[in-house]
């Protein structure tokens, strides 16, 4: 069975990756994550897919617009919480995806967002479905979420890059939201001798 994988990034690629294999699919990788930044980060984690495809002997199609940091903001219209932008940032990503795998000539398609402990995977799985119905092709939904350590050990054996946060500029601020605060709190005393 052919099957079409959106991949959020490498490190999450490698459990689902070994399962599908195992369950005798084909997989066709598609690397499509307009929420990714800034620039440099985008860029290390195309180098950490292109080191999995690699080592994988994957084929991946990789979206041609390339970093897409303004189509992103301008998708989310002002929404900046994480139970606002989320869904939307899944909801632009599957749609993508269901719509370049029904052009593809693909009958499944999928996603690595299913490997995230991080995610919401209950609406994940919801939104793939609806794509899915959209362009007449079916979400091949599994929870991958049982692999967490496994795919983790893997991309550190492989010494893959695994980032420190999700992707977006705002998951990056609220990942570092004390150093954030502890550095506000510096400044502002320094602000205070001046
Ligand atoms: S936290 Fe992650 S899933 Fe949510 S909007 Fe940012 S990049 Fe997208």
């Amino acid at each position: 069975m052919d099957i079409f994988l959106h991949i959020c990034c490498g490190p999450c690629a490698l459990y689902p990756i070994g399962v599908l294999k195992a369950q005798g699919m084909h997989i066709t990788g598609f690397f499509y994550n307009p929420n990714i930044h800034p620039f440099r980060e985008y860029e290390r984690r195309v180098e950490a897919l292109e080191e999995v495809a690699r080592v994988k002997d994957l084929p991946i199609v990789w979206d041609g617009s390339g970093y897409g940091l303004k189509d992103w903001l301008s998708s989310l219209d002002g929404a900046t919480a994480q139970k606002e932008r989320c869904p939307l940032c899944y909801e632009m990503r599957l749609e993508r995806s269901a719509k370049e795998a029904r052009d593809r000539g693909f009958k499944y398609y999928s996603s690595t967002l299913l490997y995230s402990k991080y995610q919401r995977h209950g609406l994940i799985r919801e939104i793939g479905q609806e794509k899915a119905r959209k362009f007449g092709i079916e979400f091949y939904y599994q929870d991958f979420r049982r692999g967490w350590i496994e795919g983790i050990e893997e991309a550190v054996a492989l010494g893959i890059y695994r980032q420190p946060y999700c992707g977006c500029i705002f998951s990056e601020s609220e990942r570092y939201a004390k150093r954030i605060k502890r550095l506000s709190d510096r400044l502002k005393e320094r602000r205070e001798v001046l």
